[in-house]
């Protein structure tokens, strides 16, 4: 009954494990989620107070398919004043959240057998995007060794005839690098030589708690001219439900893009949009406060699963995700009453913490990486600290 784009299609697990743990605490289970990343603080008041004064006026009727005017100087002001990039509303497009936007960008740039490369690990939706078009997306591993630094290297030998778009995510989901910026440099430098796209997915910028922030964009007008930025509010403002994302590049392709999206969803929320230009455009203090907070809570809980026996976590240098090493579990067997199970998968170690500690986290195959698990430290330091006492005391049972 299906189309057949459907039998490759994974459903996004990040989101599937935020929608587990829910369902088990509906049922009385109290379970400790590190499952999707979403920041647990309230959205700023002053947001929310722009959200409202936006209905009181009437702002309720559909709005430009790609962003309210306003929405769209906010973007570019923005661009200008933390990346010293300069576009104009024309370069903008407003979408709902940067899935939505990314998803936009595929459809429009992506051919059937066009091959997108994505270093691994990545986000779960963006091998499963490309697909969605026909693309093929090639992973490109990067080293735990080197802080799971982009390699340009391995890029490099990547490239084919048939490579049309680089996928950069920097700070990184699932493992928290911030890509240096030789690796950057190297990357743009062969997108320039071999005609390359490239997207860079800054969407956890305002999450760098080392090194510095730099969009490739930035690296000069030949670099920016073939490099789509993709933003989003969900993280830096504490906004995930609001769903506004946005894009800035090529004219012609924005143009491309914001016609997609013109027949798939029309405008993001008018709402959601005056909300998005306060968040922009006001005071930004907030932002430095949630993410002192989030980088407290990033040694916390890298220093408590360090402790624990069998697992080995570098430390993420941004966003809020713990990328734990759980190979040293495999082999190990863990004594469950319907028959012991020998632990030598990812998906194992997820099973096992979600019913033995009532803990759930994502399982790292689904980021490319079978010997990790991610966990989201976007919660608070007592659930922090209690997850891991259960993790340390499910652990303890393994034979
Ligand atoms: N890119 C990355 C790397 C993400 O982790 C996420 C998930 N928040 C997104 C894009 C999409 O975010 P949103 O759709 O909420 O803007
Ligand atoms: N991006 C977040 C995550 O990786 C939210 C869920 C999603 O959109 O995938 O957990």
């Amino acid at each position: 009954m299906l189309a057949d784009r459907l039998k490759t299609l994974a459903p996004s697990s990040t989101l599937a494990v935020q929608a587990k743990a829910k369902e088990l605490r509906a049922k009385g289970i109290d379970v400790i989620s590190f499952g999707a990343g979403e920041p647990d603080f309230d959205t700023p008041e002053r947001i929310k107070d722009a959200a409202v004064q936006a209905m009181r006026r009437g702002q309720t009727k559909y709005t430009e398919v790609g962003g309210i005017p306003e929405l769209r100087a906010a973007v570019c002001a923005k661009l200008k004043r933390d990346n010293g990039l300069a576009y104009e509303p024309a370069d903008i497009l407003v979408s709902v959240g940067a899935k939505h936007t990314l998803f936009n960008l595929v459809v429009a740039l992506i051919n059937p057998g066009d091959e997108v490369l994505v270093p691994s690990p990545y986000w779960v939706s963006y091998p499963e995007q490309v697909r969605l078009v026909g693309g093929m997306p090639v992973d490109v591993e990067t080293a735990e060794a080197t802080g799971f630094d982009l390699d340009p290297a391995k890029l490099r030998a990547a490239v084919t005839p048939r490579t049309k778009l680089i996928v950069l995510n920097s700070p990184n989901n699932p493992t928290g690098a911030v890509f240096s910026q030789a690796a950057l440099e190297a990357v743009a430098r062969l997108a320039v030589e071999r005609n390359l796209w490239i997207v860079s997915d800054e969407c956890y910028e305002a999450l760098t708690f080392e090194g510095r922030h730099v969009s490739i964009a930035s690296f000069s007008p030949e670099v920016k001219a073939r490099t789509i930025v993709v933003n989003t509010c969900s993280k830096a403002y504490a906004m995930t439900g609001w769903r506004i994302g946005y894009a800035a590049g090529a004219r012609e392709l924005i143009r491309a893009m914001t016609d997609v999206q013109s027949q798939v969803t029309s405008n993001p929320s008018s709402i959601a949009q005056w909300a998005a230009v306060e968040a922009l455009s006001g005071p930004q203090e907030q932002v430095g406060k949630m993410a002192a907070e989030f980088d407290r809570r990033r040694r916390l809980i890298i220093a408590g699963l360090n402790a624990l026996p069998g697992i080995r976590c570098a430390m993420p240098r941004g966003a809020f995700y713990a990328f734990a090493n759980v190979s040293g579990l495999f082999g190990r067997t863990w004594p469950r009453r319907e028959g012991a199970v020998t632990l030598k998968s990812s998906l194992d170690v997820t099973g096992f913490l979600l019913e033995e500690a009532r803990v759930a986290v994502v399982p790292g195959k689904d980021f490319g990486s079978d010997a990790h698990v991610r966990l989201s430290y976007a919660t608070s330091d007592a659930l922090i600290a209690e997850g891991l006492a259960r993790m340390g005391a499910a652990l303890a049972k393994l034979a």
